[in-house]
């Protein structure tokens, strides 16, 4: 009976230190093999984007999507699962927005449209104008006043379409959709209509974020998208005749801040438990489609790292953090909170790694760190050639873990393939039909695969920062 006893002490010392003896290639195998043939990524993303849906700040499919996330993590038996309270901006988007081109009394072209986050509404009846197309806020001041009072602004620059990185268009063209009513309201324009970010030509009205700043609540005027295709309508029907008349009608509201939650979950680091690994997407979403790639995808993926760690038998030195943040699209609330409520207790984290692109094939990863971390972090990059990873750049990470932020760590973002990322964003077809299995998972075992390498690598300057603290 001893004897026995010894032999299975022996097999499971043996059982669990076989990952140890395995090498980084070893390892990383198996890890896409599980991704592939055993994930769950998929399967929750089916049920986070067809049982619970939209996930807009303070809606109660947030709220569903909270209690769904922590229950899916209290089910992977992580050391810790809990739920960090944030207060989040509530706007709604009330009934469906209606617009039309008329290009003379009684003769009109119905457009689609949907009011951007944040917007006022229009006045019950709607507002009909004249319509001023620009293609930036230089134009305003050129224009001025004279020309642009009493009428609705037409922001028309497009994406640009010779640009590889799909969100350098975006980033060129977002402060139309950002601002634009915020520019146009100091020239008397009534309101606001912006060609939705999309490099297709379709019919889906792009919605997202919009800010008036601190200006006068009396000042504000309300500002819409409408749809590439009806973009390029209007700005024929204008070519042809100036006195073309744009009529919409919206009842959005901006109401008060509600309790919403972070969602997080940790397996407990053994060597180093106060190094903190936060891997993340936001739970949140736009309301018009189920946010499956934005950012439904980067939930689950982000969830799976953890899972496929423990699947893998993988005993972290330093903390794993998934961390479901809250209102990245109209606030950034839940972000800033965890990042502060880190700093209030002194928390050391020493990388966080995004995935806030859409779920599609990935490519690599953009890197926010110091040239030596840099350099270090680039010697793995070998280990990610056979599943054609291979872009490995400084850059940005992500919206919600910018703000861990500090001089010595590494925050890192997944950067999947972005040529169809801005045919579903913010748009009602962003919904899982528009997210291949396959993709989602190589993205789950491509961050999976850089979380277990940083743990048991780490980068120099956390070596520094633990000499110096020991
Ligand atoms: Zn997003």
């Amino acid at each position: 009976m001893k004897k026995f006893k010894i032999i299975l002490v022996l097999f499971s010392i043996l059982f669990t230190t076989s990952f140890y003896s395995q090498t980084d290639e070893e390892v990383i195998k198996e890890i896409y093999k599980q991704s592939l043939t055993n994930g769950k990524s998929y399967d929750w993303l089916n049920y986070l984007s067809n049982q619970i849906g939209s996930r807009l700040s303070g809606s109660l499919g947030a709220e569903k999507a909270v209690a769904w996330g922590k229950e899916e993590l209290e089910i992977l038996g992580l050391d810790k699962v809990w739920l960090q309270p944030v207060m989040v901006p509530k706007w709604v988007r009330g009934a469906k927005e209606y617009a039309y081109i008329e290009s003379a009394p009684g003769k009109t072209s119905t457009v689609n449209i949907c009011a951007l986050g944040g917007s006022v509404a229009t006045s019950p009846l709607g507002i009909k104008a004249n319509v001023v197309e620009i293609q930036n806020f230089e134009e305003l001041e050129v224009l001025g006043k004279e020309n642009i009072e009493g009428k609705i602004v037409f922001y028309n620059r497009p994406m640009q379409a010779d640009l590889i990185q799909t969100h350098e268009a975006y980033g060129g063209c977002v402060n139309q959709r950002y601002q634009g009513a915020l520019e146009a309201m100091k020239y008397g324009a009534v309101g606001v209509i912006v060609r939705s970010i999309n490099l297709r030509l379709d019919d889906f009205p792009h919605t997202g974020s919009m800010s008036y700043q601190d200006a006068p609540v009396e000042s504000r005027i309300p500002s819409a998208a409408i749809s590439t295709n009806d973009a390029e309508l209007l700005s024929t029907m204008l070519e042809l005749d100036k006195n073309v008349k744009f009529y919409f009608k919206q009842s959005c509201k901006q109401l008060k801040d509600v309790q919403s939650y972070n969602v997080i979950g940790e397996i407990t680091g053994t060597e180093y438990p106060n190094e903190y690994m936060v891997v993340g997407g936001h739970l949140d979403s736009w309301d018009l489609g189920d946010g499956s790639h934005d950012d439904g995808a980067g939930v689950v993926q982000s969830m799976e790292v953890l899972r496929l760690l423990k699947e893998a038998g993988i005993k972290p030195k330093r903390s794993i953090r998934v961390v479901l943040f809250m209102n990245e699209e109209n606030g950034l609330r839940g972000g800033r909170k965890y990042a502060e409520e880190a700093k209030q207790k002194g928390e050391n984290h020493v990388f966080a790694l995004e995935s806030d692109s859409g779920g599609f094939t990935p490519r690599g990863f953009s890197f926010d760190c110091s040239d030596s971390a840099f350099n270090q972090i680039l010697g793995w990059q070998p280990l990610f050639k056979p599943y054609l990873i291979h872009y490995f750049e400084k850059g940005g990470s992500g919206a919600d873990v910018g703000p861990l932020k500090s001089d010595s760590n590494v925050l890192a973002g997944l950067r999947p393939d972005s040529q169809r990322y801005f045919d579903y964003h913010h748009a009602s077809n962003d919904t899982f039909d528009a997210v291949n299995k396959r993709e989602l998972e190589l993205g789950a075992a491509t961050m999976t695969s850089l979380m277990y390498l940083y743990d048991k690598y780490g980068v120099n300057p956390i070596s520094t920062t633990r000499q110096l603290k020991d």
